[in-house]
Formats: C-alpha cells, sequence, structure tokens
C-alpha cells in the first residue's frame, strides 16, 4: 500500500499517514516500532521528552530499510529552548536515533510564559540546525496563530509544519486556518483522541455505513482534511487497523457529520498551549 505525501512549504514532502510514539514505554519500544515498520508505516514521531528515542533508532537499525524510505521527526525538549542547547539536543536526538539527520524537527511547545516569552531565538536555531544539515526541515508544535504570526514576522521563515491536538471533539480549526494562510501543512496530533471519540454514536454510525471501524473513519476524515496524522498502538492488530485507511471515501454528509462533533475548547484533551509550562526536571 502506498501512502500519498504531502507537500511541504520547503520543497519536501511527508507521508500523510505515520506512527507516533507517544507514551510507548522506552523499553519496548524498538519493539514496537519494528512491529509498525513491518506492517508497513514509514513516517515515524517521537521526541526528546518521550524518552524512547533510542528504541526508534534500534528498530530502524535492524529493519535493513534504506534511510531515504523512512521520515524520522523528533522534538524540542520543553528545557532545551536557549539556542545553545537546541544545538546540542538534535546532536544527542542523533546519536540515540543513529542518524545523521532527521527529515523534521519541530520546537515541542511554545512555552509563551517561560524563557521570558521568548521562542523566536528557538526558532533561529532551529533553523541554523536546518541549515546545518542535521534535520532536512523544521516546523513547530503546539503554536497558536499568534505564536506563528510571531515568528514569521520576526524572522522571515515560515515552519514547515505546525503540530497540534486535533480530532472530531477538538476541531481546532481556529489554528488549522493560521496554517493554511501561512502555508504550513497541519499535523494532527491525538488523531483519535486517545480512543475518546471510538464509542462515539456518530463515529460507530459512520463507521457501520461504510463497513470500517471507528478508528478507520475517524482517520479517514482526518486524512480528507488534508491533515497529516500518526495514531499510536503498542498492539500489531491495531497498527494494521489504523494503517488500513485508503480504499475507501467518506462522503460530504459523513465529513460534516463528524465534523458537527467539534465542542470548541472544552473538547480538547490535552494542555493548553497558552498555559502549558511544564518543564521535565
Ligand atoms: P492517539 O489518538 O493516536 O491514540 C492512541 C491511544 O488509542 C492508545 O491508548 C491506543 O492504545 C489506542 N488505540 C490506537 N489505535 C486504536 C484502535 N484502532 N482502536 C482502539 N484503540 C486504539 O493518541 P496519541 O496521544 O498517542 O497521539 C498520536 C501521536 O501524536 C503521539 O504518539 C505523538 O507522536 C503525537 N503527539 C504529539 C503531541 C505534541 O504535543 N506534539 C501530544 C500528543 C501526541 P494501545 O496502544 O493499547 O493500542
Amino acid at each position: 500500500m502506498t501512502v500519498p505525501t504531502i507537500a511541504l512549504n520547503d520543497g519536501t514532502s511527508i507521508p500523510q499517514l505515520g506512527f507516533g510514539v507517544f507514551q510507548v514505554e522506552p523499553a519496548r519500544t524498538a519493539e514496537v516500532v519494528t512491529s509498525a515498520l513491518e506492517v508497513g508505516y514509514r513516517h515515524v514521531d517521537t521526541a526528546q521528552m518521550y524518552r524512547n528515542e533510542q528504541g526508534v533508532g534500534e528498530a530502524i537499525a535492524t529493519s535493513g530499510l534504506p534511510r531515504e524510505e523512512l521520515y524520522v521527526t523528533t522534538k524540542l525538549n520543553n528545557g532545551f529552548h536557549r539556542p545553545a542547547d537546541v544545538l546540542t539536543s538534535i546532536d544527542v536526538s542523533l546519536t540515540k536515533l543513529g542518524l545523521d539527520h532527521v527529515d523534521l524537527f519541530l520546537i515541542h511547545w511554545p512555552l509563551p510564559t517561560r524563557y521570558d516569552g521568548d521562542f523566536v531565538s528557538t526558532w533561529q536555531a532551529m533553523v541554523e540546525v536546518r541549515e546545518s544539515g542535521r534535520a532536512t526541515s523544521v516546523g513547530v508544535s503546539n503554536f497558536q496563530p499568534e505564536h506563528l504570526d510571531r515568528i514569521v514576522a520576526e524572522t522571515g521563515v515560515v515552519p514547515a509544519v505546525n503540530q497540534v491536538e486535533v480530532h472530531p471533539y477538538f476541531a481546532n480549526d481556529t489554528v488549522r486556518a493560521a496554517n493554511l494562510r501561512h502555508g504550513v501543512a497541519t499535523e494532527a496530533w491525538s488523531p483519535i483522541a486517545q480512543g475518546a471519540v471510538l464509542g462515539d454514536a456518530t463515529v460507530e454510525k459512520v463507521a457501520a455505513e461504510v463497513g470500517r471501524t471507528p478508528a478507520q473513519v475517524t482517520l479517514r476524515w482526518h486524512l480528507q482534511r488534508g491533515d497529516i496524522v500518526f495514531p499510536k498502538s503498542n498492539r500489531i492488530e491495531r497498527m494494521r487497523e489504523n494503517f488500513a485507511v485508503f480504499g475507501f471515501e467518506l462522503d460530504d454528509a459523513q465529513m460534516q457529520a463528524l465534523s458537527a462533533l467539534d465542542r470548541g475548547e472544552p473538547g480538547r484533551t490535552g494542555p493548553n498551549p497558552d498555559t502549558m509550562d511544564w518543564i521535565p526536571s
């Protein structure tokens, strides 16, 4: 099965479906990612704060897959926003991953109440990482429209992606519109709301109509909206289920039925980026 790609604003492209490893136990990560690669995933989304880059690297090394067939993303630890730390932390990530470059490196959170509100110098350091070849593309995560506007206005460099929470209970269309306005691709994190949307009566109804599972129709909704997704699962049968999302389509009424589940701000499951200030000890 060929996963479609999304063209990014820096001339590169990214597989629209990948595999996320948030909350995959570090000790199990190599085994879990090996299963995901066997299923067919070629895009892996990790982060310095997940503490499992090494396991991702082990799975990549043992897979024997050519590097150019893989798309690997990691993200900057909240504790490393100072420019000098950005530059050293990417080297630590690359050593753990066993790679000489990642495909995409993201600022994980803007942390507007930390570092004197300065995420602009962090962004400038990310651009330096790209210029050094250690990341092919650079982007951001959890940036609100005003954060995006600010880095673009102050540096002139537009991120390739903005990875934010999106699922039927939190459509996050304000941020998606800001991304579109800047030509930034949207990556939808927690695409099935960590399972919370799967028992929804509307999701189940649409799933029954198309003869697919609730997870598959939810992922299909994202893909048809043009977003990039990387559902996480520790279980190979769910990895297969989440990968089998290309042989069918939702019609306009089904798309609208899922979009109508949006609860706005109360639908958010993760932290609000405006107030998120956690720095790992
Ligand atoms: P997801 O929406 O991908 O849901 C994962 C959860 O759903 C797990 O508990 C999994 O359980 C369960 N699950 C997976 N597939 C199915 C299925 N087919 N049927 C039933 N249950 C299922 O949540 P995540 O938060 O993991 O988001 C995906 C990725 O997004 C992350 O792994 C990470 O890469 C990224 N992310 C980024 C964030 C950021 O701040 N930038 C924040 C959060 C996530 P089990 O493992 O037992 O199958």
